[in-house]
């Protein structure tokens, strides 16, 4: 398989708040989902869909993560995520029970939860080890305001399907609940997705927010001491997810430890990657640890080579998933300097946009 097809399914690994150091794979296009979240880091989703199809043969998917592995890379989860709903792809179960095979790392799944209703996405996520769907509001209203859903979705059936995956799955459901300052944040919609947390009963409940830059200008994250008093409605099994602060601890049951119990963090200037095992991540293909290109001892060809492949990679990488230049350098192993220039050359090429977002610079893939 080429790194061109490879990077096209397999990307990162991404620093994720909930999941460490995870390897994304992306089952299905860009942008190909049931819903069109005001809060979407991708932008508006053309056609929101529900139709389920094989967008990319499993076994090529499964090959596409044992490349990405073989030069020794550990992540801290495998991830079904993307640039779109996973669970459209119609054999994702196929690609789990391959992951699984691999035995390289517990296999997580990002999820709107939108499709949980159908009884053939329930079976086929029983193998994941983790399943993370999404919950943002208290009722219909809300829920149309918030996902502008595909034809035959409604809040009911979403909600009534995550309760079923429930019954029916024995691994670890984390459900997030994504929350928009003055949308679904009232003392009333709180309440009803508290009642609807209830149900679902989830082994977590991670309260997010707009911390990248979203679809809609206008989506603001809740302050601080809001989301404090939401976590104390919602009850102990809630906590806030915090800023990324380095890769989660893995157990050999795919638990994460405890972030203070001595995990291995980024180092501050984002060298060791997060991974704290220096160990190469991802074949010869992806230059670790490439320093600024002085051509001492490195003729200039070569190193020009070296910035155009992490170019490429790095464009893998923030097309799905917004970055700042930190988040950059704690994934490749560079200097956040370092970083940042290649993000800034991108940037003036017109082939990433940059928006800064509390104090921070975020850039993605230009939105239409
Ligand atoms: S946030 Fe997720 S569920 Fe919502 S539109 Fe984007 S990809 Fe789809």
């Amino acid at each position: 398989m080429s790194n061109e097809a490879r990077r096209k399914i397999v990307f990162g690994p991404v620093p994720s708040r909930r999941l460490g150091m995870s390897l994304g794979v992306d089952l299905v296009p860009f942008k190909t989902c049931g819903y069109s979240c005001i809060y979407c880091q991708l932008g508006i989703t053309p056609s929101p869909t529900l139709e389920r199809r094989e967008y990319v043969p499993p076994r090529e998917a499964i090959e596409a993560v044992r490349a990405a592995l073989s030069g020794g890379l550990k992540p801290d989860y495998i991830t079904l995520s993307g640039s779109g709903e996973p669970t459209l792809h119609s054999r994702i179960g196929d690609v789990i029970h391959g992951l699984k095979d691999l035995g390289a790392a517990p296999v997580a799944v990002l999820t709107s939860g939108a499709l949980l209703w159908m009884p053939e996405v329930r079976r086929d996520l029983a193998e994941a080890d983790v399943v993370l769907p999404t919950l943002a509001a208290g009722d219909e209203t809300v829920f149309r305001r918030m996902h502008c859903p595909a034809q035959g979705l409604d809040f009911r059936r979403v909600v009534e399907g995550m309760e079923a995956f429930r019954r029916e799955y024995c691994g670890q459901i984390w459900l997030e609940v994504f929350l928009v300052a003055g949308l679904n944040t009232t003392e009333d919609q709180i309440e009803k997705m508290c009642r609807m947390a209830e149900r679902i009963a989830p082994d977590k409940v991670q309260l997010n927010t707009a911390v990248r830059p979203p679809a809609e200008k206008g989506v603001t994250a809740p302050t601080m001491a809001e989301l404090e008093q939401i976590r104390a409605a919602f009850g102990p099994a809630a906590e806030i997810i915090a800023e990324f602060g380095g890769r989660k601890t893995q157990t050999p049951g795919g638990k994460e430890a405890d972030p203070g119990s001595g995990e291995e963090a980024a180092s501050p200037d984002g060298r060791n990657g997060g991974r704290g095992n220096g160990a190469p991540a991802g074949g010869e293909d992806m230059p670790r640890g490439w320093k600024e290109p002085d051509t001492a001892g490195r003729p200039p060809r070569e190193a020009g080579a070296a910035v155009a492949r992490l170019a490429d990679e790095i464009l893998a990488i923030v097309s799905r998933h917004p970055c700042t230049p930190e988040d950059v350098a704690a994934v490749l192993g560079l200097a956040p300097a370092d970083a940042g220039r290649i993000l800034d050359g991108l940037r003036r090429e017109g082939l990433l946009e940059e928006d800064r977002r509390g104090g921070r610079s975020y850039f993605r893939t230009l939105q239409s």
